[in-house]
């Protein structure tokens, strides 16, 4: 039995190896990930023996008992080796068959494809494979006798080889350049997860945001603010560059910023401003690539061992053993902990976001650290509004009721997606949807007064006068005003319409734009205010500040886990168009139906088909400049992965953290 074990392992771990260095090597070729290159194959490597052992120990020790039972005690030469493999190729196929085009992975349907993809492919494979891998055996045999021993010491040497390049939190050197003159100080506010019209300077009945409001007064308010996706990650690559999701390409979990984007913190630190990224949202992370031109970095780290396959089927492993199984989940934390070290040097990436006090303590000592006469450039992420919705208690001033338990209706007990059209979410309870809203609102008030805290200590720093604020969301947040809950699940006007506003020296006080404008307008207009050239690559304008200024078309987009959807909206009406396992949706809305009340698609064919050749066009256009296709970036990948950056994976989302969308 314990031959067998034996066997098992060493052809196993000796596959992790190969699979571990094949994607590594898949990953250099398609230049989509980039990830530090010692460091993607080591941790590549790790993660799949991790996996071997899990998987290969009780196969081995099953077969070896029941041929034990049989009276045989040697597998053939190659056994292992041939069956692993084939039951893994298999395994992937029949993921691939059930995400592609079965609905779930335990319905009769699925099941009954599995078993029959293991029961006839697996040995169909092996019977191929067998010749081969027993010619493998016959020649690596003895060198494996001899050498066995080195082969894990190098494996285990290049888990530790990580640890000798630079900490990915250490931030950019001070800048160089002479800022032009007079160049002010730039404070970038957003606010994740806060519709506009949960304001009181957007209209809302509740006194959710006094402070905003004041600043609002003081400067310029767009009405009518689009972000380009309705959640933290390919909303806030757009913000900070610019550009639109087709073009950054950041879509999933495992996507960070191509080396050729250039960001907002990293523009202005090449012009010569002192820099500070300070979010309470990890997506906002230098693994993500926003660490660039930023000297003083505050938020979590996330582990850019995520980015790597191997991740998401140990996580996926994990998912099964521990949550539906209830195995001991020991071994795990170890894994974990191995990985952490490998990437982070120990430190937790799972650590939560800083509260707004928290985030607004830390920019105001940074900024107070500041010993030279540069303007600075600071960018905060608050992360109150987000779900669970939980104020602090002196902000609970809207009747509220406890946080946590209105929260019943987010995710379908099923654990099924939510997906507008397709799959809408519960509805609430009588009471429940107010008591969310309440605890929201309560939320953004808590926001607010820190805002306004900070903004008092820069006037009476004597700061504020040569400081321009912006003020935004990366997205809303539905109520089930089309049957979801949450964010990222469609494109429709809660979940794109965000406040902007942008209030300093150079800008008019009081004046509200009506026009439709983008997200992606907000860079450009920034630099344009403090006198620095944008990059050529930018696709937003320069923010019109006349109250009678043009309705700009804008462009969205969402990819999630499975599905995405587009969406369009000019002075004709807005469009979405869904997608969903292979079935397609089309909504329609005419201009004056802001709310999207009424549905248009069946009774106004002609509409629908114009907006979405326009949205179709626009997309196109985007696309033909996405950033990791290009074949002139090679170079730039290369150092891209030296710098330890990460970009793009493959398969499923690993760690998918579902709070933090
Ligand atoms: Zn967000």
């Amino acid at each position: 039995m314990l031959r067998h074990l034996r066997r098992s392992l060493v052809w196993a771990c000796s596959l992790a190896v190969g699979a571990g260095i094949l994607e590594a090597l898949w990953h250099y070729a398609t230049g989509s990930s980039r990830l530090g290159g010692l460091r993607m194959v080591t941790t590549a490597i790790m993660l799949y023996l991790l996996i071997a052992v899990i998987w290969a120990a009780p196969i081995g020790l099953v077969i070896g008992f029941l041929q034990a039972g049989r009276g045989r005690r040697e597998p053939p030469p190659g056994f292992y080796g041939a069956l692993h493999l084939a039951l893994g190729l298999v395994l992937v196929a029949g993921y691939a068959i059930n995400v592609a085009f079965l609905g779930g992975f335990l319905d009769p349907l699925s099941l009954a494809v599995d078993a029959a993809l293991v029961g006839i492919g697996c040995p169909l494979l092996m019977a191929a494979l067998r010749r081969p891998f027993a010619a493998l055996a016959a020649v690596a045999g003895p060198t494996w006798r001899r050498l066995g021993p080195l082969y894990w010491l190098a494996v285990a040497a290049g888990w530790g080889l990580p640890l000798l390049g630079p900490s990915p939190r250490s931030g950019a050197a001070p800048p160089t350049a002479a800022p032009p003159p007079g160049a002010p100080n730039v404070l970038f506010l957003l606010v994740d997860t806060l519709r506009a019209d949960h304001l009181g300077c957007y209209g809302y009945e509740r006194p959710t945001s006094p402070r905003i409001d004041a600043l609002a007064a003081g400067g310029v308010l767009y009405e009518n603010c689009i972000s380009q996706a309705p959640h933290t990650k390919q909303s806030t690559a757009s913000i900070l560059t610019s550009l639109y999701p087709p073009t950054h390409k950041v879509e999933r979990f495992t996507t960070a910023l191509a080396p050729e984007a250039q960001t907002l913190p990293q523009i202005l630190h090449e012009a010569g401003w002192r820099t500070a990224l300070m979010s309470a949202n990890s997506f906002l992370s230098p693994t993500y690539g926003y660490g660039r031109g930023v000297e003083r970095f505050e938020g979590s780290l996330v582990n850019p061992a995520f980015q790597l396959l191997g991740a998401a089927v140990l996580n996926r492993l994990q998912y099964v053993l521990v949550q539906e199984l209830h195995l001991w989940p020991g071994p795990w934390l170890l894994v974990r902990k191995l990985r952490d070290w490998a990437f982070l040097g120990g430190e937790n990436p799972y650590q939560h976001g800083m509260t707004a006090a928290e985030l607004a303590a830390e920019f105001l000592a940074w900024q107070e650290s500041l010993a030279d006469d540069r303007p600075w450039f600071a960018y905060l992420q608050f992360m109150e509004p987000h779900a669970p919705y939980d104020p602090a208690p002196e902000h609970r001033i809207f009747g509220n009721p406890e946080p946590g338990s209105e929260l019943g209706v987010w995710f379908p007990a099923d654990g099924s997606t939510t997906f507008l059209p397709f799959a809408r979410g519960p509805a609430a309870a009588p009471g429940q949807r107010e008591a969310i809203l309440a605890n929201y609102d309560a939320c953004i008030h808590e926001v607010d007064a820190q805002i306004g805290a900070i903004l008092d200590e820069l006037e009476r720093r004597g700061e504020l006068a040569d400081t321009l604020v912006v003020l935004t969301s990366d997205h809303g947040e539905e109520f089930y005003e089309h049957g979801g809950w949450g964010h990222g699940q469609s494109l429709h006007r809660e979940l794109l319409h965000v406040p902007l506003i942008l209030s300093g020296p150079g800008l008019p006080a009081g004046r509200r734009v009506p026009a439709r404008v983008r997200s992606v307008d907000i860079l450009p207009t920034v630099l344009a205010l403090v006198g620095v050239a944008a990059p050529a690559a930018v696709s937003g304008e320069v923010l019109p500040t006349e109250p009678e200024a043009a309705a700009r078309p804008a462009y969205s987009e969402v990819q999630w886990v499975g599905h995405w959807a587009v969406s369009w909206r000019d002075d004709e009406g807005s469009l979405i168009e869904a997608h969903f396992r292979g079935q397609k949706a089309i909504m329609l809305y005419a201009a004056d139906d802001p709310a999207e009340r009424r549905e248009l698609a069946g009774e106004r064919p002609e509409l629908a088909e114009r907006l979405g050749r326009r949205m179709h066009e626009r997309r196109q256009a985007y696309a033909a400049q996405a950033m990791r296709t290009e074949q002139v970036e090679i170079d730039d990948e290369t150092r891209g992965m030296l710098s330890g950056l990460g970009y793009a994976g493959a398969g499923e989302d690993a760690e998918e953290p579902q709070e933090n969308r």
